[in-house]
């Protein structure tokens, strides 16, 4: 058994289209999320290129500094994939073929209705010396290899393969190895009405009075502020109650400020409203060309409240489909008060719902004018008896408009839910 205080994990992530950006590293993010409610601490991540002298380097420092490294990438069969040649190296050991891994491989090839080939074959080569795990959801088995007290896993770089592996394997298994690991509690608020340098002023007392094993961070995401607390202890019940106080004081300090006590986004908190009071929602959306529709859809069992949207882009859209009145869009501009307030109305009419987010900005980069310039967004809200209606001048970004266009349609729309 390991001490508690030794266990920091490292994540490696490894291949080339990681480094030049081709790929995002999701991987990375999941484990830590998984280990980290597991109580396992992530110290470091590292990405590193297929390269064998950089794979080497990484484990070097990964097994100078930490427990636990867990790395995924470059076991697949091609020759471009090479940290089973690295591993081999590190751990001066040979590969041996594996009959156990090669039924494995047989069973997953055959269950996708294909033939076996040499290449997926030789995967059924496993350094000598590790414990083979054997990946159901993939061909390239995962290795575990023990040496003075540490640990290192390799897995597939398949995000679905390496999740099936994190889950149903190692995690269970790094629990029973390291029972004695510490514990990490978090507690996110998703909090409004600040700026994060007036969010930071306002708790400029409670943050200096935090105790040694709380850190607080302020994670800003388009107008709204994620403030996450974090407790890390060996004692389980001083850690709880020193969560418990700190929530408290922080609730206290921020009131009516906090949207959602879950680290959700966004959507989800309005997703969960609307679903606790049996509202039902539409969307009319100009510059946001049907994102926000999106955002809604991807949430399972939205359709207990989403009746639909309109992508009303044209100034014919907003006219004929929403009803927004010709006279209006040509005094005012497609980008107004009088035309938001319209298309809101519009879209609670059409779907017959109770709730309505209504969008119509300048995303740009081109169409700016001296009085509409680019990141002009006008935005209304309507639920029930209540419609409020807002100007926002973002930035020059198409992609950050058209997020923080979405972000502020539903904080607004929170705010007129009673
Ligand atoms: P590999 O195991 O290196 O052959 O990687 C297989 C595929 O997994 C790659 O083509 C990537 O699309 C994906 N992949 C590899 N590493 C990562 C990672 N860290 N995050 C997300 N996807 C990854
Ligand atoms: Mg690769």
């Amino acid at each position: 058994m390991i001490c508690a205080n030794m266990l920091q994990v490292e994540i490696i992530t490894i291949g080339d289209e990681l480094l030049i950006g081709q790929v995002l590293d999701t991987n990375s993010a999941w484990m830590a999320q998984e280990l980290n409610k597991s109580g396992f601490d992530v110290r470091y991540k590292t990405t590193v290129g297929d390269v064998e002298e950089d794979i080497l380097d990484a484990f070097g420092r990964a097994f100078s500094r930490a427990s636990v490294i867990l790395v995924t990438g470059g076991i697949g069969p091609t020759k471009d994939d090479i940290t089973k040649k690295a591993l081999v190296q590190f751990f001066k050991t040979t590969l041996i073929f594996d009959n156990a891994t090669l039924e494995t491989i047989k069973e997953v090839v055959h269950g996708n209705h294909k033939i076996l080939n040499g290449l997926t074959r030789n995967q059924a080569y496993v350094p000598a010396g590790s414990t083979v795990i054997q990946n159901k959801a993939g061909t390239a088995p995962v290795t575990w290899f023990e040496k003075e007290g540490k640990i290192l896993v390799s897995m597939p770089g398949v995000p679905y393969e390496m999740k099936w592996a994190m889950t149903n394997e190692i995690l269970p298994r790094l629990q029973m190895f390291f029972r004695k690991r510490g514990f990490i509690r978090h507690q996110t608020f998703w909090v409004k009405d600040y700026s994060e340098s007036m969010l930071a002023i306002h708790l400029e007392t409670f943050e200096n009075e935090l105790p040694a094993s709380v850190k607080l961070a302020y994670l800003p995401a388009s107008g709204l502020i994620r403030l996450r607390l974090t407790g890390k202890d060996s004692d389980e019940t001083g850690l709880n109650e020193t969560m418990g106080l700190q929530t408290g004081k922080l609730k206290a300090l921020l009131s009516g400020s906090i949207l959602s006590e879950e680290d959700d986004n966004p959507e989800n908190i309005l997703d969960r409203i609307l679903k606790e009071k049996g509202l039902t929602l539409s969307l009319a959306e100009s510059c946001t060309g049907g994102k926000l529709a999106s955002l809604f859809t991807a949430i399972p069992g939205c359709s207990r409240y989403f009746k639909g949207g309109v992508v009303s882009y044209s100034n014919d859209a907003k006219r004929q489909i929403l009803g927004v009145r010709l006279s209006d869009i040509k005094k005012y501009g497609a980008v107004s008060l009088a035309v938001v307030e319209q298309m809101v109305l519009g879209a609670r009419r059409i779907f017959n719902s109770d709730c309505a987010i209504a969008i119509s900005g300048i995303a740009g980069p081109d169409g700016g004018t001296e009085k509409n310039p680019v990141g002009t967004v006008w935005i209304a809200v309507s639920c029930k008896k209540r419609l409020i209606a807002r100007k926002f001048l973002f930035s020059n970004s198409r992609e950050n408009n058209i997020l923080r266009s979405c972000n502020n349609g539903i904080r607004m729309l929170l705010d007129v839910i009673d």
